[in-house]
């Protein structure tokens, strides 16, 4: 039950303000934010952590990117092994963001399956919605990946998200 030698590199992406930052707060944890590191050349945090999931560690380096239409977070559509890709139900544009930030990811790997999962974050602002949970599952059926609904702010299926890649992580892993 051994894990592979290094970290998973697990990706953020999505538009400024869906709640990246909050995702990689709640993971790091307040204790372990000192380990995060700011990459000086593009301002992306960087955290590692090992976690537990269904009892067995998994150690994760995630990394929250800054987009911006000029730089698409480049260099990690190539080197991440598991995205997950934001948008917030409150926000029509960054749910449009993230499919082309899909299609941005599939240019760039082609007849990869690596896993991806779309977040609608932000469920708890109910009266603010936009984007509507049958509309984030099909989009999600249409990109061929999975779909949760979070809530950074209440702390609502943000650990799911993250161990929902790590069980796709090992399901890839153990069927190569
Ligand atoms: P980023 O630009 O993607 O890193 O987004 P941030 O994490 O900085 O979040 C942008 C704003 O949305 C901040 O004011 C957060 O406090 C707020 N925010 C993030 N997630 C949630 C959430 O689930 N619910 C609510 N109500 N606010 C959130």
């Amino acid at each position: 039950s051994a894990e592979p030698g290094r970290p998973y590199r697990v990706v953020l992406l999505g538009a400024s303000g869906v709640g990246k930052t909050a995702f990689a707060s709640i993971f790091a944890g307040a204790a372990d934010s000192m380990d995060s590191d700011d990459c000086e050349l593009c301002g992306d945090e960087v955290t590692e952590k090992e976690i537990e999931v269904d009892g067995e560690p998994a150690s994760i380096t995630l990394i929250d990117t800054w987009d911006s239409e000029t730089s698409p977070a480049c260099q990690y559509m190539q080197t991440g092994d598991a995205y997950l890709l934001l948008y917030s139900i409150t926000d029509r544009a960054s749910y449009l963001r993230a499919s082309e930030l899909r299609i941005t990811l599939r240019r760039f790997r082609p007849a990869q399956n690596t896993p991806i999962i779309l977040v609608g974050n932000k469920c708890d602002l109910v009266r603010r919605r936009e984007v509507s949970v049958s509309e984030g599952r099909a989009c999600a059926a249409v990109f061929d990946c999975k779909f949760i609904e979070t809530s950074a702010a209440m702390q609502h299926n943000v650990w799911e998200a993250f161990h929902g890649i790590v069980r796709q992580l090992r399901l890839r892993r153990d069927s190569k």
